[in-house]
């Protein structure tokens, strides 16, 4: 295994050279920095020092990029199925010979620990995999008999779209939402999240690399307000994917409306993890800590708020209690950290902020509550567990998005659908009961796009991902973004039976 030093001294290497050039842009299958560009520090989680300088693109860099997605549109949504199937596989073997590099600028870039990016690239690449193969079958549709016509349908891409990605899970993230889509026909201006932007140029690199052709994939870095914004206006994107929070998703929406985009957003989430008295107490403590403090608590789908019922609450708390407090905080790149740094200086605020608000609101501080400055200049924040909370308090109901969690507990099945449903997101819940047709009635009766029983979250790509009410509007996976990306287009075909209305003869 590789150690802590060794992690530290290869990703110098890797990361040597964004320190020593300025990051830009990728249009046009060139990679590119404007003459005269402004540009941003991109600084490390794990002590705020500088990984290099980010061009903040202009208007102007997202028009040149969705121009060029536009004029590279009809030849890449021509190309046959085949042939794309053939390129993004080849991607795919790309992605995985870079798994370290990939893995090593990850974890400096967004603080998430080693032991979570080592498979960024290995999922990365699943990702491609798993839409190259669906490619050519991409535009298939469905035969509908009727007795005197027949209708079919068939699919066709959209045309340029628009990507927008977050920074908690930067290359993972990019590659779910950009894979279906170049699968699906269609071509791509990516603008990735301006705390974490350095895989997202691996990705451009291994666009290039493998042979996609100029303007299918264009990447754009800078600033939401004024790049991103400017990419969900453009005329030329027909469509916008967006993972991020749930108030960008209103801007975009707003921003969207006079070029009447399609949407497909991915959103904030407050997810419940339910347990009940009857549950596997073991697995269950395992799935409660796991869902919260990996990744950071940077996680859309973390089970931020627990529902403990009142039989088990005493033991069950006292066993969380111990296991929060064992948690190891430290430096991304070493093997040992469960808990990292969170991603910059303005989220450690944030969530920081969160210790004064739970005490105000009447909670109590049982495990955390502080920064590791023994960790030095890092965003490193002590695993945190609130208890004697309640659903009305901000702590239950507000992302917070750091390895922080919302304990409370309840007394009936009744009462933890109502706990459980009374937030303004609907994203993900886990449930832990042995009793079957107590899975069946939460199922039916929890709000939320995607529900695990007895089990953390478990990915599955044909499965549908995405979220209802404040945590999204549309699905990914499978076939499901392939209907995102797509027009779906009926034809109909009359067998010369039927009689045609005459008028004016
Ligand atoms: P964010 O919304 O601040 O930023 C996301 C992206 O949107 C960034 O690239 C940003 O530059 C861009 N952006 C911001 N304002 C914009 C605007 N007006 N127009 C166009 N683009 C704009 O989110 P974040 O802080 O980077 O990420 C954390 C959030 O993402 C959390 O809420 C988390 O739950 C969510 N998330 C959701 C999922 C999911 O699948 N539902 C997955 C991961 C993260």
């Amino acid at each position: 295994m590789t150690t802590y030093e060794d992690n530290l001294l290869k990703s110098r290497d890797y990361l040597r050279r964004f320190s020593e050039t300025v990051t830009g842009h990728f249009i046009n299958g060139q990679f590119e920095v404007p003459a005269g560009a402004q540009t941003f520090e991109n600084l490390a989680p794990a002590d705020n020092t500088s990984l290099g300088k980010i061009v903040a693109g202009t208007e102007q860099d997202i028009d040149r990029a969705c121009e060029a997605a536009k004029t590279a549109f009809p030849e890449w949504r021509d190309m046959p199925g085949s042939a794309r199937k053939k390129l993004l596989n080849h991607f795919a073997d790309l992605i995985n010979d870079r798994a370290e590099e990939i893995a090593l600028i990850e974890s400096m870039d967004c603080g998430q620990p080693i032991r979570f990016m080592k498979q960024a690239a290995l999922r990365g690449a699943d990702n491609f995999r798993f839409f190259a193969d669906k490619a050519p079958e991409a535009t298939n549709g469905q035969a509908l008999y009727q007795e005197a016509h027949t209708n079919y349908t068939m699919r066709s891409p959209v045309g340029p779209v628009g990507i927008i990605t977050p920074w908690n899970t930067p290359f993972m993230l990019s590659t779910w939402k950009i894979a279906p889509a170049l699968a699906a026909g269609c071509t791509v201006v990516h603008k990735p999240a301006e705390m974490s932007p350095l895989t997202a140029m691996l990705l451009a690199e291994v666009a290039e690399q493998a042979g996609i052709p100029d303007g299918v994939w264009n990447t754009v870095n800078g600033f939401g307000e004024t790049a991103g914004r400017r990419l969900t206006e453009h005329p030329a994107i027909r469509a916008v994917a967006l993972v991020g929070e749930s108030a960008t998703g209103s801007h975009i929406m707003r921003q969207g409306a006079d070029t009447l985009k399609r949407l497909h957003f991915e959103l904030g989430g407050k997810n419940p993890v339910i347990v009940f008295d009857d549950a596997d107490f073991d697995r269950a403590l395992d799935a409660v800590v796991f869902m919260l403090y990996s990744l950071n608590g940077q996680r859309c789908t973390s089970s931020s708020r627990l529902l403990v019922q009142s039989g088990i609450k005493a033991e069950f708390m006292i066993a969380l209690q111990q296991r929060v407090n064992n948690l190891s905080v430290g430096h991304p790149l070493d093997p040992d950290t469960e808990v990292g740094p969170v991603v910059s200086q303005e989220h450690f605020q944030k969530v920081m902020s969160y210790m004064d608000i739970a005490k105000t609101d009447g909670a109590t501080i049982a495990v955390g509550g502080k920064a590791r400055e023994d960790l030095g200049n890092g965003n490193y924040i002590c695993p945190t567990l609130f208890i004697d909370a309640d659903n009305s308090m901000r702590i239950a109901r507000e992302e917070i998005f750091g390895p922080v969690l919302t304990a409370m507990s309840f007394d009936s099945e009744a009462e933890a659908v109502q706990l459980a449903n009374d937030t303004p997101y609907g994203l993900a819940g886990y449930i832990w009961t042995r009793d079957v047709g107590r899975t069946m009635r939460l199922a039916k009766n929890l709000e939320a796009g995607m529900l695990w029983f007895n089990s953390e979250n478990n990915r599955n790509l044909p499965s549908p991902f995405g979220g209802m009410k404040a945590s999204g509007i549309g699905r990914d996976g499978g076939d499901f973004s392939f209907d995102f990306y797509m027009e779906t287009k009926n034809v109909c075909v009359a067998h010369d039976l039927h009689n045609v209305p005459v008028l004016g003869r």
